[in-house]
Order: C-alpha cells, then sequence, then structure tokens
C-alpha cells in the first residue's frame, strides 16, 4: 500500500503530461468503459492527491478518482505510446504522453458535489497547499484512541502509513500508546510540522527517508528509516518493541518513547 508521498508525487509526475490538454480516455479492458466516455474529449485542469487518492480533474465539472490499492498500478509512456494492454482499466491520452491505470481499488468518476462530500470525509492532507492542521488536531485532542492508532485513521489525517506513523513517533519521543487527547496541542503542532518536512522529503525523493541521509541528486535509494523493521534503537541501543495496533505491526523504543 503506497504512503500518501507517492500519490503525491504520482500528481506531480503526470501533470506536465496531462493538464491544460484535451484527453482522449478509454477503457480498453472494458470494465469502465461508461467512466471513461464522460471524460473523452475533455480538458484535464488540475490533478491532485488526498491521502491515498488521486484525482483528476476536468473542465466538465467531472473528477476521475483513483485508489490504487495494493494491486494498482500508473503507467506514463511519451506518444507514440504501445498499445494497451488488456488489463488496462482506463487509458488517458494528451498529444504528448499516455497514462495507463491497471488494477485499482477504486476508479469512478465523481460530480462536483460527489467530491465535496467525499473530501469532507477524509481528514485534511499532510501536503496540500494551504495546510489545514488545525482540524486534524482537533480530532486528534477529542479522541481517547491511542496517538498510534489516530495517526492512520484517514478521517483524522490524510496520507500518513505504517512506516511514516512508525518514524514521526519515535523522532518526538511519543509513546504509541498515549491518548489523543492527552497529547498537549503543541506536541501536534510540532507532529504536524515535522510529518509534512518529512513527506516533503518522501515525494522529492520518491522514498520514504526519515534519518536524515539525504541521497546525491539524482541516486535511487530505498527507504532510509530509523527503527522501522530494525532490531535496536538507534538512539539508546535498546531494543525495538513490536506489537500490533490497528491491526498494523508498531515498532517503538520503550525507552526513548516513554513520555
Ligand atoms: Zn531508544
Amino acid at each position: 500500500m503506497p504512503e500518501g508521498h507517492t500519490i503525491h508525487r504520482a500528481a506531480q509526475d503526470q501533470r506536465p503530461m496531462l493538464v491544460g490538454k484535451r484527453i482522449a480516455a478509454t477503457s480498453p479492458q472494458g470494465r469502465f468503459a461508461d467512466g471513461a466516455a464522460m471524460i473523452d474529449g475533455r480538458t484535464c485542469v488540475a490533478i491532485d492527491a488526498l491521502g491515498k487518492h488521486l484525482l483528476y480533474h476536468f473542465d466538465s465539472g467531472e473528477h476521475l478518482h483513483i485508489h490504487l490499492g495494493l494491486a494498482g498500478r500508473i503507467y506514463r509512456s511519451a506518444q507514440p505510446a504501445d498499445p494497451p494492454r488488456d488489463v488496462v482499466r482506463i487509458r488517458m491520452e494528451s498529444l504528448s504522453h499516455v497514462i495507463d491505470i491497471t488494477g485499482p481499488a477504486i476508479c469512478e468518476i465523481l460530480t462536483d458535489a460527489e467530491l465535496a462530500a467525499f473530501r469532507m470525509k477524509y481528514g485534511p492532507d499532510l501536503l496540500a497547499e494551504p495546510d489545514e492542521p488545525e482540524r486534524a488536531i482537533a480530532r486528534i485532542r477529542k479522541s481517547r484512541s491511542p496517538i498510534a492508532t489516530l495517526l492512520m485513521n484517514q478521517q483524522v489525517i490524510s496520507g500518513i502509513g505504517n512506516i511514516y506513523r512508525t518514524e514521526i513517533l519515535w523522532l518526538l519521543g511519543l509513546n504509541p500508546f498515549m491518548r489523543g487527547c492527552d497529547v498537549p496541542e503543541e506536541t501536534l503542532h510540532k507532529l504536524w510540522a515535522e510529518m509534512r518536512a518529512l513527506m516533503q522529503i518522501g515525494v522529492k525523493y520518491n522514498s520514504i527517508i526519515t534519518n536524515g541521509e539525504l541521497p546525491a541528486a539524482g541516486q535511487d535509494i530505498q527507504e532510509r528509516v530509523n527503527i522501522y523493521a530494525e532490531a535496536a534503537c538507534p538512539t539508546c541501543k535498546s531494543e525495538i518493541g513490536v506489537t500490533k495496533i490497528s491491526a498494523r505491526t508498531l515498532y517503538y523504543c520503550a525507552r526513548c518513547q516513554s513520555v
């Protein structure tokens, strides 16, 4: 499951290929033929991300909503592109580029009203401009659930996955089991700002980097983390604790995250 930074990066990479251009849309697989027909011949006016959701906006007032889920993939190519494979749910073509999307968990057309309702369902996105931490912080402060659970709840904050959740709690020395209502407001402001900065790095390098070791330009790298799936805490050398919370594995240092 991609974390939010990968979807923002996907939006950023596709903007020059589609935005401001007339789009030919088809469903080579056939399963989205009606949806593709609704945006076929329209101009794409913007592409943005909300958490793990990708949204393509068209001048007709229609919006293509994609959630890749576990199996979904996006393939980009320059024209002239190869013919689509028959698993492509939707192909969008401008004169310069082709985007093929396969295996999405969600692929649907939203009206303006449906898009507004959809946005209301989710917590603010860390990478949105302008950002709006107050809405997320208020929801956390009202909850008795553990902070580690709240950070993964997309109705509270959009875009944080398991790796970022683990890393930000360790970086702030925060006990993952502390109830949301017990976390001081200033700590939550700091959490938002630091999480946003880490995800901006994630978009820039297209990889999760939380340990400050930024790669040289153009270097392709794997994730660089502090404690996620690691054996020992880099600070105190204690063994990293492992538990399940909200059905996902949580790593933490019981010594450094005791506050
Ligand atoms: Zn430690």
